[in-house]
């Protein structure tokens, strides 16, 4: 690709700060979902001003979706003089809570040796900064581009993903024919490209039990201790085998190459916010929410069976055990072929830009990729973006200035490939 490409990027750095502190003071926070609006016009008002068409989406009645917290999600689109394929960028605009042991102001955009301080930076407002750069530059470098480039500022991935990606996939905005290439622009490094995630499945395990006076358990039935004896049966059982199913998928942090599980709560008896001295009870009821983590070479069937027999075992085993289990949430884990156009035209960037081979990822966690897998049913699609995952929702989040030069440069090189070697299918 053209040098004189790269060097316009280079030019545009003052742009790229400029852009990333802007939106990293906009306090985007999630939950409630504050000043969705403000950065969705924001983003607007930036890419009219280039020609693009702007769409705003509001996710009505989704999860948190009120006046006063609006889901507001924001769509550009740039066609180009000849047919061709699409590409779409898509980032979230919400970011997390603030949290503790911040030494920089968390929405102040401040600078220090070549890094953008502040909540959002790198998860994922750095990547939403660089990817606009990105598009921009090419755009100027080859104005008869054959295809259509979108960006997108989406809300709540942080929470779900519900009033965002999600909403808007099943509005046909991630899916064939109107899209063909989707980057995510997550801080995954900028030489790493994300082919997906684990799948996750969340559960309530209830265990049931009798009430009675404290002073005369033995009239009544202790749900508590028949959840601990669900764990102890966990402990014994179920994580063993759980740290034994590897997955050949490359996910990084090397400990989630396994099957993972979190109790994530558990609760009996009497409620803790109670004030004053709790009433003797022997609790009728205990609950225990978990977080399954699982792997592409697992079926969710399986992943439930597993537990469910360790309930029915204690069912069989253990005298008046009684439970009920309910679903809350479930993902499918995803996997990108590393053959896809997407994944090829972002690794031949890489290659082309950092001067290194692409290394390949998969995430533990999911991301909004899953509704465009899973809803929009569109397979070319990656993470790719600049900053250092471990910091994403830490105190001191921030992302390189020049990891997001060298990524915007990669993005830039991807969208030449896709559009000069791709073909639409
Ligand atoms: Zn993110």
């Amino acid at each position: 690709m053209s040098g004189s490409l790269m060097n316009r990027i280079e030019s545009k750095e003052d742009d790229l700060v400029k852009l990333t502190q802007d939106l990293v003071r906009i306090p985007t926070i999630n939950p409630p979902g504050e000043f969705y609006k403000d950065c969705a016009e924001y983003l607007g008002n930036r890419l009219k001003a280039r020609n693009f068409s702007i769409e705003y989406v509001r996710a009505t009645g989704t999860p948190g979706d009120t006046d006063t917290f609006p889901r507001i999600n924001i769509i550009a689109r740039r066609e180009g003089l000849r047919p061709g394929p699409c590409i779409h960028f898509n980032s979230h605009i919400d970011v997390v809570e603030v949290g503790q042991g911040w030494t920089f102001d968390p929405f102040g955009g401040e600078i220090l040796d070549r890094k953008i301080y502040g909540r959002g930076t790198c998860d994922m407002k750095g990547g939403l900064a660089a990817s606009i750069i990105a598009v921009e530059a090419y755009i100027e470098a080859f104005p008869d581009f054959a295809g259509t480039l979108e960006i997108s500022g989406t809300v709540d991935e942080e929470s779900g993903g519900y009033g965002g990606v999600a909403y808007l996939a099943q509005k046909g905005y991630f899916s064939a024919p109107r899209v063909d290439h989707v980057i995510i622009p997550e801080p995954l490094n900028k030489d790493r490209i994300c082919l997906g995630h684990r799948g996750v499945w969340w559960a309530e395990i209830e265990t049931q039990g009798k009430m009675a006076h404290g002073s005369m358990p033995f009239l009544g039935d202790c749900a508590v201790r028949h959840m601990g004896a669900v764990m102890s049966a966990f402990e014994k059982d179920l994580f063993p085998a759980l740290a034994k199913k590897r997955t050949d998928m490359p996910v990084v942090p090397e400990g989630a190459k396994q099957s993972t599980m979190n109790i994530n709560s558990v609760h009996g008896g009497q409620s803790e916010d109670i004030t004053g001295f709790p009433a003797p009870c022997v609790p009728d009821s205990a609950r225990m929410i978990i977080d399954r983590r699982f792997l592409i070479e697992e079926k969710l069937d399986d992943v439930k069976e597993e537990v469910y027999k360790i309930l029915n075992d204690l069912t069989d085993k253990r005298d008046d055990f009684s439970y009920q289990i309910k679903d809350m949430f479930e993902v499918q884990p995803c996997m990108t072929d590393k053959s896809a156009p997407v994944v090829q035209a972002v690794s031949s960037g890489i290659e082309e830009v950092l001067g290194q081979e692409a290394s390949y990822v998969i995430s533990p966690g999911t991301y909004d990729q899953k509704h465009i897998d899973r809803i929009g049913h569109l397979k070319d699609c990656i993470a790719y973006g600049p900053g250092i995952l471990d910091l994403a929702h830490q105190p001191d989040e921030y992302v390189g200035i020049d990891d997001m030069l060298d990524s915007a440069k990669v993005m830039a090189s991807a969208i030449h490939t896709l559009f000069t070697k791709g073909q639409r299918d």
